[in-house]
């Protein structure tokens, strides 16, 4: 079976995020030998479906008032969208998101984030994924677009294993109590990321991944 991986967006979002982020996550399929297993597609006709699961964020926002207006820029909840295309890959297993979002995204124990691969276990045994990426529009956390590239590829390479235990060597990975596992290797991107300036400064760098990150994801690309 191929795995369909949809990138889709917010309404509003500048395309030029949405047509970068197809071709990173397109440029790391590739890279690592997974394009018999995964097939990338733009999904602008998804439209309603995406407008209706961010919605659901909003409304999940609005009612903390604080938070969804917060300083003159809103904030969404990342929860409810998350349930939202997870629910969908649930019942379409064959389809997972990564959905570009224009405004900047919180979830309950995060008080804001700019990208987040979430996996979870369907009732019915199956493993879902799903990613989301914040553009942070008209907010502090607005990115540009070597830093969103950069966090894209971060998530990129929790969804494709690079930091799973079970691709790695002992002591290569650190497990964080609220961030999970991440590379240890000086300079990887995938190293935790504490800060927004923290990000920036990293990809503008050019951070990518190490070479244990990759071997890691091929491995993974070819289980
Ligand atoms: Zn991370
Ligand atoms: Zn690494």
């Amino acid at each position: 079976m191929i795995q369909k991986i949809g990138v889709i967006a917010q309404e509003g979002t500048n395309p030029a995020f949405v047509e970068g982020a197809y071709l990173v996550v397109d440029n790391l399929i590739r890279s690592c030998g997974g394009e018999n297993k995964y097939q990338v597609f733009q999904a602008p006709n998804a439209t309603p479906f995406v407008s209706r699961i961010v919605r659901d964020g909003i409304n999940g926002a609005i009612l903390d008032k604080n938070r969804y207006n917060k300083e003159g820029y809103i904030q969404v909840n990342a929860e409810p969208i998350m349930d939202g295309l997870l629910n969908y890959s649930a019942a379409y297993p064959d389809t997972e998101f990564v959905l570009v979002m224009r405004d900047s995204i919180y979830a309950q124990n995060l008080n804001y984030f700019l990208g987040v691969n979430h996996k979870a276990m369907s009732r019915t045994g199956l493993l879902l994924s799903t990613t989301i990426i914040s553009t942070g529009k008209n907010s502090p956390f607005e990115l540009d677009g070597i830093t969103f590239q950069s966090v894209l590829m971060h998530e990129l390479g929790h969804r494709f294993g690079a930091t799973d235990q079970q691709n790695r060597k002992p002591g290569e990975l650190y497990n964080y109590p609220k961030m999970g596992t991440h590379c240890t290797t000086p300079g990887c991107i995938m190293n935790v990321m504490n800060s927004l300036d923290e990000g920036r400064v990293a990809a503008h760098r050019r951070a990518t991944y190490c070479p244990g990150c990759l071997r890691a994801m091929k491995k993974e690309f070819s289980r």
